[in-house]
């Protein structure tokens, strides 16, 4: 069978690869007729394997920003590329109004792995914050009346990009210009246990929380925030939420983070990582809040989706093995050992921090809102890796599965693009 730790870098490209393209398109195309709403790098990835992206004109880069935490297994595993053919050949899609067998599988899998009792199936992370949101409202309102529908969020934090999302998320870059947003939202700091005590009332219906922060900066949440999260929900009859898109599957060395950091919520967002680059999210909760959410409280066409369960079982067949979490750590320890040994020749970085495959390279304030040059310099010298924070930190989100050939590969090439940005 297959080893999921295996150097797929050494994989040939495919001998399928299209040579002649109907209509060719370049970089430049994405500005002639695509929303401007993302500044992608000059070069376009054809094809990948492994942790390995090759361009347009055969160049190759280190993937150290994994999709965004999404690739979870990397690019093209071998074991999803079968579970996705598979099912492609058997059924692509049926609807809610029948039920289909991965989806089944997937969820029975999450039920046995997790806190959870049900699951339910969407098709990114903000239609699970959305849907999780939605749950803790119909609950506080099933159970305590329309008035308890406060929600608790954090300042910098990330849930998505619905309107909703949006406003529960703690950057009101976001939403300046497409108010007015969705009412009974209160941002606090993060970690700042008082601000959390503070707000808190019996009309919270939630507080909604990544385990870690993300976008926001890389800043893993203080053991005393969360467990005063989990004490307050109890004390005033809220739902704890934890958005586990970017955290979840494996990321930070557990299946979940919440499961490292001994605080169980009451409802669980998951997407990134579960489709290893096949869209899927989902949210899960336990019987007694899930069974609020009656026959046409909720829903979504694709929600569930045979490839993409069969995808995600996959995935998690995988991810959920105690060998495959543990070694998700000494690659994180080979990754900090790197950037200690760059730190110390080049004097760019003030902080290391994150958890398992989940790093932050704070700049130090010589350097400051210079992330995205420095992703820029990585383009050039052929390693993605993405920014988090102020434009100040460097962030690392590579495959779980990276071998120790490519974390070194990659280190070297992040060295020379520090060093170009030092000497500039
Ligand atoms: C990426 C992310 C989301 C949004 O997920 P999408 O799939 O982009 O909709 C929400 N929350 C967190 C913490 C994320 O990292």
């Amino acid at each position: 069978m297959f080893d999921p730790l295996r150097n797929q870098s050494n994989i040939a490209p495919p001998a399928h690869v299209r040579e002649a393209e109907s209509l060719r398109v370049t970089r430049a195309t994405f500005d002639q007729v695509m929303f401007q709403t993302y500044v992608p790098a000059n070069f376009v990835p054809a094809r990948a394997a492994g942790s390995k992206i090759w361009d347009t004109e055969g160049k190759d880069y280190i993937d150290f920003a994994g999709g965004v935490a999404v690739l979870s297994l990397g690019h093209c595993h071998p074991a999803l590329n079968a579970a996705l053919k598979a099912q492609a050949d058997r059924m692509w899609h049926v609807s809610n109004y029948m039920v289909n067998e991965p989806a089944m599988r997937l969820a029975k899998k999450l039920v046995d792995a997790t806190f959870a009792d049900r699951v339910f199936l969407c098709n990114s992370g903000t239609e699970a914050n959305e849907g999780a949101l939605k749950t803790a409202r119909k609950y506080a309102s099933a159970h305590f009346g329309d008035k308890k529908h406060r929600i608790i969020s954090t300042t910098n934090s990330f849930h998505g990009r619905t309107w909703l999302a949006v406003s529960t998320g703690g950057s009101p870059k976001y939403t300046k210009g497409m108010g007015p947003v969705p009412e009974g939202i209160t941002h606090i700091p993060y970690n700042d246990v008082d601000a959390l005590r503070a707000v808190m009332d019996d009309d919270v219906a939630c507080i909604i929380m990544e385990p870690m922060q993300g976008e926001g900066g890389m800043f893993p949440g203080s053991p005393a925030f969360l467990a005063a999260a989990r004490e307050l929900c109890d004390k005033h009859n809220a739902l704890l939420i934890f958005d586990e898109i970017q955290s979840g599957v494996g990321r930070t060395g557990a299946l979940y983070s919440y499961m490292q950091k001994g605080i169980t919520p009451d409802i669980l967002t998951s997407a990134k990582g579960i489709g290893g680059g096949f869209p899927i999210g989902c949210f899960m909760t336990t019987e007694k809040v899930a069974s609020v959410m009656v026959p046409g409280t909720h829903g979504t066409t694709y929600g569930g989706n045979p490839l993409g369960a069969a995808v995600a079982e996959t995935v998690l067949d995988i991810v959920n093995n105690e060998a495959f979490l543990k070694r998700v750590l000494v690659a994180e320890q080979r990754l900090r050992d790197g950037f200690a040994a760059i730190n110390k020749k080049y004097d760019v970085f003030a902080d290391v921090r994150g958890e398992g495959l989940w790093l932050g390279c704070e700049l130090t304030a010589k350097y400051d809102n210079k992330a995205g040059d420095f992703m820029k310099a990585g383009h050039r010298h052929n390693v993605v890796f993405l920014t988090a924070g102020n434009n100040n930190i460097l962030r690392f989100a590579p495959a779980l599965n990276i071998t120790d050939v490519e974390i070194d590969e990659g280190l070297a090439r992040v060295e020379r693009a520090v060093a170009e940005m030092v000497a500039t």
